[in-house]
């Protein structure tokens, strides 16, 4: 389920139509979300709880 930071792009663009991201040294954030959508460390997707830096990175609420 591992995923670049193209294919997250892409993704999440289609899924919420949120266009804009900005690239940080750690992953991508969505400027609408203000989330990760992915972060390199894993290159998990963001449903993921299995990694506590995905745990961290994608916890929003
Ligand atoms: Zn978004
Ligand atoms: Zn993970």
């Amino acid at each position: 389920m591992h995923v670049s930071r193209e294919e997250s792009r892409r993704k999440h663009t289609e899924e919420t139509g949120h266009a804009d991201y900005v690239e940080t040294m750690y992953g991508i954030v969505c400027s609408a979300c203000h989330n990760y959508i992915v972060i390199d460390f894993t290159n998990c997707q963001p449903t993921c709880r299995e990694h506590e830096a995905c745990r961290q990175a994608y916890a929003s609420d």
